[in-house]
């Protein structure tokens, strides 16, 4: 069995470590390029959404490096992701691939589908050491997030442009050579102490602005347009409302005090949405005014073009707005986005977010002399 998933930004750390702790072949799908979007784009029907595109993808590209059999994450509706997985293998079967396709739903209501699935991938291992795997995993999961925000803080403020990015560069390269969880992790933890000595320019005082929308956009840089690293150039910290660690937290850990967390911040969305309507659209209503509330400078919803559980947020986002006064902008993305004009916007939204700020400090100054 030779096994491969698709990407969504480091997940692919986290499911090689467990898979070379299983002792199980894998094939690291090559990073998504253009060839990727292309090849998933030409297989795809026109209207699937853009990260079923990249998806398919990913999967030629491991199966043409030798793959027969994926592994994905599931998920139920009401969204079309709901039926992710089997669109999937249906359009690799017509294709003529004979491809294994193990999904894992999230175990939330079948636990015993779920460790069936386990029990497939990972053949003759004992639960112990599947279980310690597992946790090993997650570990690697939560670390190079921790990783990710030590860089999101870092790339704001650095005070030679670009520093970060070569650390972390650096740590792509020597990652991909490493072989099971424990190495992967400790290379992760190298590079978390390289990252937070990055020098920083203590004239810098960032702008903040909160990520949210459809969580493959917001986790994978190829199809946001590496998004955190352009509003990092341009002086802003980004703040990401959903992550991998987050994902792994809220669906597959038993960390109730991180369930309770998350409830409460989904009840913030409850005078606008107070119900799932597929996708992540509560979480994008719920984290704006959580966000609004923490006093960001600014929020930007990102979201795949016919995305409808973001669309429903999109049109519920201006009321939020309005309400906290926090400027808040959508940014759609398709096989077609071009570079220039979404550049354009987020440099014109950076640009009114500062205004809007030196406003602020010219009138608070006033208020200062005026008594
Ligand atoms: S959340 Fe949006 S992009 Fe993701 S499957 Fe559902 S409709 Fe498609």
């Amino acid at each position: 069995m030779k096994v491969t998933f698709p990407h969504m930004g480091q997940a692919y750390l986290a499911i090689k470590g467990l898979l070379d702790d299983l002792g199980i072949e894998v094939v690291v799908p090559p990073p998504i390029t253009q060839k990727t979007l292309e090849i998933g784009t030409k297989l795809s029907p026109e209207m699937a959404c853009l990260p079923l595109k990249i998806n398919i993808g990913n999967y030629i590209e491991s199966i043409e490096k030798g793959a027969d059999t994926i592994i994905i994450t599931g998920s139920c509706g009401p969204c079309r992701f709901g039926y992710y997985g089997v669109v999937q293998k249906e359009i690799l079967n017509d294709l003529g691939y004979d491809v294994d396709m193990i999904i894992f739903d999230p175990p939330n209501s079948d636990y015993k589908a779920f460790i069936d699935r386990i029990r497939r991938l990972a053949g003759k291992n004992s639960w112990a050491s599947i279980a310690q795997a597992f946790n090993r995993a997650s570990t690697i999961v939560k670390e190079a997030d921790e990783m990710l925000d030590i860089a999101l803080k870092k790339r704001a403020r650095e005070a030679s442009r670009g520093d970060t990015d070569s650390k972390l560069y650096r740590f792509e390269r020597e990652v991909m050579g490493k072989h099971g969880t424990r190495e992967i992790l400790e290379t992760i933890r190298k590079y978390k102490v390289i990252l937070s000595q990055v020098e920083e320019n203590p004239e810098i005082w960032p702008l903040k602005i909160g990520l949210v929308g459809e969580i493959y956009t917001l986790i994978e840089p190829y199809v946001n347009l590496n998004i955190e690293r352009k509003l990092g150039y341009m002086g802003v910290e980004v703040c990401r409302s959903l992550t991998l660690n987050e994902w792994v937290k809220v669906h597959l850990s038993l960390d109730i005090k991180h369930r309770v967390r998350h409830k409460r911040i989904l009840k913030k969305a409850a005078p606008y949405l107070n119900l799932c309507v597929g996708g992540h659209a509560w979480q994008t209503i719920a984290n704006s005014v959580y966000y609004s509330e923490c006093g960001l400078d600014g929020i930007i919803q990102i979201m795949p073009f016919g995305c409808m559980p973001e669309i429903v947020a999109e049109s519920i986002l201006p009321k939020v707005s309005q309400d906290y006064g926090t400027p808040i902008m959508t940014l759609v993305v398709d096989e077609m986005t071009g570079e220039a004009g979404y550049f354009t916007r987020l440099e014109a939204f950076v640009d009114l977010l500062e205004q809007k700020r030196r406003r602020r400090a010219d009138e608070y100054q006033e208020s200062i002399f005026r008594g």
